[in-house]
């Protein structure tokens, strides 16, 4: 790319960025008065816009955030520690500076949700009522589900995750820098959950590749991918064109085998598969632990009782409302949302844009006025300096949206969205300004 089309795209970002902008302060212009006490569960990325939302939104009203947590991770930039690119501090930030201004923040997780007496209870006993709800908690790694793996073994004996966390994304590296210095077997893992970042453990695999090729070590070194499912994404034509990149680069695809087990001390993974369980030895293994409702949800009644989604305990919402489908005070937003797509910030961005509308609009005695499409984007990166800019919504539509910009092209521009912009755009969705 010429540094004149460079500057084109550039612009056209800018563009499209401005009028996503105007796009969100459009749906938030008008105010309505309100006494009433909202309580947001949940202090991550959807807990915190939606409170900046809601703040922008309602005059008069209590907001109450519930979070223990004190920092506040950028997880999409963990897949950049885990390519040995940022650090783990880049990533990492005080929650207070992102409480928005006039909410009431408590420093505490909510240990039970009583959706029929409208009360939370934080693990420390105290008890909220409120009027109306946001759940936003977020999900929970189900280490358990993988039989003698725990977090702490993440960073030895050839264990990556990079959904583990800051330290955890940086190990990840460390562990993919001895099998590239040593050579051997590359295992890389996909749960059969639904999850977030689906893009994340694809990304690895790249940019795995990538770094053998680069230090000259891709000959020594099988690549090899596990899915719990018959395809590697959801979304067919991304699961084709990274089908097709993979056989270029020669990374192998075994699908319908999900990780159950670990026996780390002689680094061999355990994995079910229709046949039984067969065991595979590694050198280095990226393990993705199924995802679920964090229990607070998947114990309530909160929770989806039927079909694919009970499984996993996820927050039954209207997928276009996000309206809880029996508590009509009740609106999901984030990861939490068992919805049939669309586990991401961006989607953080866009449902939560939705959400805080409707939820303005049942305070204001009306009916829910936006639909969210199920807008879900993830920039895959497909090697050091290239990335694909994929987003699509809840049918698997592509979905592009920066013009110019082709969803199964890799550029060096959808890499640097990836590496410069996204970052900035999410504290700018934390502040409800996008
Ligand atoms: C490795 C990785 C790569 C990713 N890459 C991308 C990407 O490229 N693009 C993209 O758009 N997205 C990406 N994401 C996904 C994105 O980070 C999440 O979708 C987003 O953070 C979801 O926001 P959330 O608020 O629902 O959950 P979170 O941001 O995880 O926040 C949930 C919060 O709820 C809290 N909580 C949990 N239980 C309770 C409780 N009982 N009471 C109170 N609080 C509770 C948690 O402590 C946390 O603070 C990535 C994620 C990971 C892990």
């Amino acid at each position: 790319m010429n540094t004149h089309d460079m500057q084109l795209q550039r612009r056209r970002f800018l563009q499209w960025a401005a009028a996503s902008a105007l796009m969100a302060s459009a749906a938030t212009q008008a105010q309505v008065r309100s006494s009433a006490h909202i309580v947001i569960v949940g202090a991550g990325a959807a807990g915190i816009s939606m409170a900046a939302r809601l703040r922008a939104q309602l005059r008069g009203a209590r907001i109450t955030l519930l979070g223990a947590a004190q920092q506040h991770v950028y997880q999409p930039g963990l897949t950049l520690v885990a390519a040995g690119l940022w650090r783990p501090e880049q990533v990492v930030e005080p929650q207070s500076r992102w409480i928005p201004k006039g909410i009431e923040w408590v420093a505490e997780d909510a240990a039970e949700i009583d959706p029929v007496a409208k009360r939370v209870t934080t693990g420390g006993g105290r008890r909220l009522s409120y009027d109306f709800l946001v759940v936003a908690t977020g999900l929970e790694l189900a280490y358990d589900a993988i039989e003698g793996f725990g977090p702490e073994m993440i960073g030895s004996n050839g264990i990556g995750c990079v959904y583990g966390g800051p330290e955890a994304a940086l190990a990840t590296y460390r562990m993919m820098e001895q099998v590239v210095e040593k050579g051997g077997e590359a295992l890389l893992t996909l749960p059969h959950t639904p999850l977030k970042c689906a893009g994340a453990p694809l990304k690895l695999t790249f940019i795995l590749d990538d770094l053998l090729r680069r230090r000259g070590a891709r000959e020594r070194t099988r690549v090899r991918f596990h899915s719990s499912l018959p395809v590697v994404f959801g979304v067919p034509s991304v699961n084709s064109r990274v089908l097709e990149l993979w056989r270029e680069r020669d990374i192998g695809v075994v699908f319908e085998r999900r990780l159950v087990g670990l026996d780390a001390t002689r680094r061999v993974a355990v994995f079910s598969t229709k046949e039984g369980k067969v065991e595979e030895p590694y050198t280095y293994v990226h393990v993705v632990p199924p995802m679920r409702a964090p229990s607070v949800v998947r114990n309530s009644p909160l929770a989806i009782r039927q079909g694919g989604l009970a499984e996993g305990g996820w927050l039954d919402v209207d997928k276009g409302t996000l309206r809880h489908q029996q508590f009509a005070d009740v609106f999901g937003c984030g990861d939490i949302n068992g919805t049939p797509r669309g586990k991401t910030a961006a989607t953080v961005k866009k449902s939560g844009i939705v959400a805080a509308a409707n939820l303005a609009a049942v305070i204001a005695g009306q009916e829910p006025k936006l639909q969210f499409d199920g807008y879900t984007s993830c920039p895959m990166v497909t090697s050091y300096g290239r990335a694909m800019l994929i987003e699509f919504d809840y049918d698997g539509r592509l979905t592009p949206s920066i013009p110019g910009v082709e969803p199964l092209v890799e550029s060096w521009f959808a890499w640097f969205l990836e590496e410069r912009m996204l970052k900035p755009a999410y504290y700018a969705m934390l502040k409800g300004w996008t």
